[in-house]
């Protein structure tokens, strides 16, 4: 059977990273089986709706290339696939589980809600929950009497429908990552399913809708997995057993120190993003970097989403899209919350950036460039990315490891300079540019067997020689192979820059 997932995040806020691996990891069972990969808004919750989170949640999903097959932006046989466009259907579900005992009319205000919580706290530390315990004292179709229901409804007065959910019974289900999970009714409340407003829950729009949308696997946080057995008791009261899904609640990303989640304040505090794109709060202003800004390409991007709570199974950590997708299973992924770590995820990038095919890459870092006004041939600045490519965690390092190809150094060096520019030794340099000037092939090789020739001839070491050419090519002791870096430039700049490091050198270590 071809899998029918769903991403069903609430448009409150931008993405955390969480939301995003939730994401990835549906996205990656739907495309292993040729299964459908679904986008629902869940934003019944009108309170927390936050303008623009929606769009924010569309445009991650298309920058990291999760593909959604059926969703809001592309419609699909199911639509609508926003919760509060559907809230029409969702009453006729609520109207059956009453008329099948499974669920009753509460009348209760919030007011006297509020007053008995209050009553039941002061005294000691026990919570309110509207329970099997609770309602037999409280307004509702099971306490009042039918003439007394019907006439309040037609009154019109103010109720919620709620799940009548029996006392003491454990409620077992499976979980594709934690195996048996089993909860007691004891642990439960007699959830609200439909709002006095008519307005769906979480918990009702969520079950309806999946079974609606023929979802298969519901893929989500752990954070959801006590709503699970509410979930569970819904597809009984249904009679939609037979079609429930399967459940995989996933491993909470942790804090770089395995103390707690990972959260907003996390990276704030410790400086790196938790979200996937740069988030401006539309109440408060406050900008809040996300990974995509911060130079992260979205391949490794995912790679590093993937292996928080996942693993191969191998030694393999480098992994593109299709292989991702080859490799992914429910199976291998862990119970135990997956700790978030920056460095790893920068390597992530800088693994994938040596990938890239020097042409591409070259296209990649041009606008750098070109915002600078430089103007280069693509054969040069391609050459330019395949001696730079291992060198960069994020393209944006580009300039600054390779700035020496693109123009003469500005500054030297000193600290090495003083070092290497000695008496006995610097009197030999000028040899070594017109030897350089004379090479009859300016290539790599030939470079380098002329300069030992050079060091041979006068007793100097590698260290004697490589450094001080290095400083006067490039400024810097950094950088790719000094020949490969001198034929880039070509035999006119190298020599110019040799000689313009002999004029100025010794000033600079006097
Ligand atoms: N709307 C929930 C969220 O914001 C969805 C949970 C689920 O996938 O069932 O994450």
């Amino acid at each position: 059977m071809k899998p029918r997932v769903r991403f069903a995040p609430s448009p409150t806020g931008p993405l955390h990273i969480g939301g995003v691996r939730t994401a990835l990891y549906n996205y990656l069972l739907a495309q292993q089986l040729g299964g459908t990969f679904i986008l629902r808004i869940e934003d019944t919750d009108q309170e927390r709706y936050v303008p623009g989170a929606e769009d924010y949640i569309i445009e991650t999903l298309a920058w990291c290339g999760l593909t959604v097959q059926e969703g809001p932006h592309v419609g699909g046989p199911h639509a609508p696939y926003r919760q509060s466009e559907r809230k029409p259907m969702y009453r006729q579900y609520a109207d059956q589980l009453i008329a099948s005992g499974n669920a009753y009319y509460a009348f209760d205000t919030k007011e006297e809600l509020d007053a008995i919580r209050e009553s039941m706290t002061e005294g000691g530390n026990s919570t309110f929950k509207y329970d099997s315990n609770t309602r037999q004292k409280l307004s509702n179709s099971l306490t009042l009497s039918a003439d007394e229901v019907n006439k309040r409804l037609e009154r019109g007065d103010d109720y919620v429908i709620r799940l009548k959910v029996n006392a003491n019974e454990d409620v077992t289900f499976m979980d594709e990552i934690r195996g048996e999970v089993s909860f007691n009714t004891s642990q439960l409340d007699d959830k609200v399913l439909l709002k006095s407003d008519g307005m769906p829950t979480y918990h009702m729009a969520n079950v309806v809708d999946d079974h609606l949308m023929e979802i298969t696997h519901v893929i989500r946080g752990e954070e959801w997995l006590p709503s699970a057995p509410t979930h569970v008791l819904l597809y009984r009261a249904f009679g939609w057993q037979a079609t429930m899904p399967k459940f995989a609640h996933l491993p909470l990303i942790l804090k770089p120190d395995g103390n707690g989640k990972l959260s907003k304040r996390d990276g704030d505090r410790l400086g790196f993003p938790v979200f996937s794109l740069d988030w401006t709060n539309p109440e408060t202003g406050e900008v809040s970097s996300g990974f995509r800004e911060r130079g992260f390409l979205p391949e490794p991007f995912l790679n590093m989403l993937a292996f928080l709570g996942w693993n191969p199974g191998t030694e393999q950590e480098v992994f593109n899209r299709a292989e991702l997708i080859a490799a992914f299973s429910l199976e291998r992924i862990n119970k135990a919350g997956a700790k978030f770590d920056f460095e790893k995820a920068k390597w992530f990038n800088q693994q994938y950036i040596k990938t890239i095919e020097p042409a591409t890459l070259a296209d990649m870092v041009k606008p750098q460039l070109t915002a600078k006004g430089i103007v280069v041939s693509n054969a040069f600045l391609t050459e330019a990315s395949r001696l730079l490519a291992e060198r960069l965690t994020f393209l944006n390092d580009f300039w600054e490891q390779g700035h020496f190809f693109f123009q003469q150094p500005d500054k030297y060096d000193e600290g090495n300079l003083k070092k290497k520019w000695k008496e006995g030794k610097k009197e030999f340099f000028p040899e070594l540019v017109a030897r350089f000037q004379n090479l009859p092939d300016f290539t790599a090789t030939a470079l380098e067997a002329e300069t030992k020739a050079f060091m041979e001839t006068h007793s100097l070491g590698f260290g004697d020689v490589l450094p001080v050419l290095r400083i006067m090519l490039t400024g810097t002791m950094q950088g790719p192979s000094v020949f490969d870096t001198a034929v880039l430039i070509g035999r006119e700049e190298t020599v110019s820059r040799m000689n313009k490091g002999l004029e100025v050198f010794n000033e600079l270590v006097l």
